[in-house]
């Protein structure tokens, strides 16, 4: 048996006829960037979510920066948040010269523990960027009660949570920004880069428009410092029908991740409280012998994955901010730990068994 870690090609298979042809429609209109697929793409995600404005950018990453370019970070602004995430989420804060303090996460939820995030506020605090890792929703509540105390703006790095629920909300109408990522491994992917980014604030949707084509505001005419960060008319083209069936995919992994967690043995599986409803971007366990695991797993033909092995806080590229090891236990507990299994709406119940025979036995 020849299973995938993700099954993007059974997906493609599943909707071919709808993506070729709107890849078609694309390559005949000869308009290959923004334009009215990505219009039409806005409206369907903002929709989708129930936030006023989705703007559609070039990847997850450019749309963490547009969020923060338009809340104004500067050189030594400070942005708080979790040290176990992909790397992205701290190197966009540093990109714009402000410096990512981190707080370590809560051992349930692997998200950042909001009881932490006061204790890291100074006057040069200026944003709290929570991510909502594995697909499950940080405690939004929490964040933004400690974010409207000190006055900071909170910008979710949803790029692994677009579609999964908070008390009722959906992942990116839960702060005063967010950001998410349509890479083909996401959730919700496209054929190349793409992400977005959401919020209810019509002067914040404004900029991000602006600053993510140049700064421009009219043709040749440039208000702002900016990026190019637009996206791709084939990429709204493919997430346009993709979008349609996302919430049957959801479902399809929420019943994955259940059986998973049924009945896999002497691991310990992911908690998602009763209120929460994760999209799943990973299934992850953590287990006592991981190397053993992992070998086991990759001899018997069960593709894994780490996520992450090295906390931002650890890397290199953060050297200068002087964190060291044992700054933040939990985070570093997981990471020695913590592995994926294979996820995706088209995995097979035969597939799903062997896996699970695997990992047990
Ligand atoms: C994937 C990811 C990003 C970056 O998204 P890209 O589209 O790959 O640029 C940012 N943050 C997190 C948590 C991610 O998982």
């Amino acid at each position: 048996m020849k299973i995938n870690f993700i099954d993007l090609q059974a997906q493609y298979q599943r909707y071919k006829e709808e993506i070729d042809k709107e890849i078609h429609e694309v390559l005949d209109s000869s308009g290959y960037i923004m334009g009215p697929k990505v219009s039409e793409l806005e409206a369907n995600l903002a929709n989708f979510v129930g936030v006023k404005h989705a703007i559609a950018c070039s990847s997850g990453t450019d749309a963490l920066i547009l969020a923060l370019m338009a809340i104004g970070i500067q050189p030594g602004d400070e942005i708080i948040t979790t040290p176990f995430t992909f790397i992205a989420t701290a190197e966009t804060i540093a990109f714009l010269g402000a410096k990512p303090v981190f707080v370590d996460i809560d051992e349930q939820s692997y998200n950042i523990d909001p009881a932490l995030i006061e204790a890291k506020i100074t006057d040069k605090t200026k944003a709290i960027m929570p991510v909502s890792l594995f697909g499950q929703i940080s405690d939004m509540d929490a964040v933004n009660a400690v974010a409207k105390k000190h006055n900071l703006k909170v910008i979710e790095d949803a790029a692994q949570s677009f579609g999964a629920v908070y008390k009722d909300v959906k992942s990116c109408n839960l702060s005063d920004l967010a950001c998410t990522s349509f890479f083909p491994a996401k959730p919700l992917g496209c054929y190349g880069d793409g992400g977005a980014v959401f919020t209810n604030d019509d002067t914040l949707a404004e900029t991000l428009r602006i600053i993510l084509n140049h700064g421009q505001t009219k043709r040749y005419v440039h208000s702002h410092v900016g990026i190019n960060g637009r996206l791709d008319a084939i990429q709204a083209g493919v997430l346009n029908v993709k979008l349609k069936y996302y919430d049957e995919e959801i479902t399809k992994r929420e019943a994955i991740a259940h059986r998973y967690s049924a009945d896999l043995k002497n691991v310990i599986v992911p908690h998602v409280p009763d209120n929460s409803r994760s999209v799943w971007a990973q299934y992850c366990i953590r287990v006592k012998d991981r190397d053993a695991m992992l070998k086991k797993c990759s001899d018997k033909g069960v593709p894994t994955g780490v996520y992450y092995p090295i906390p931002l806080h650890l890397q290199e590229v953060f050297h200068a901010l002087g964190y060291k090891e044992g700054d933040f236990p939990i985070t570093e507990e997981v990471s020695k730990d913590i592995m994926a299994l294979p996820m995706s709406a088209f995995l097979s119940e035969e597939e799903q068994n062997y896996i699970i025979e695997v990992v047990n036995g």
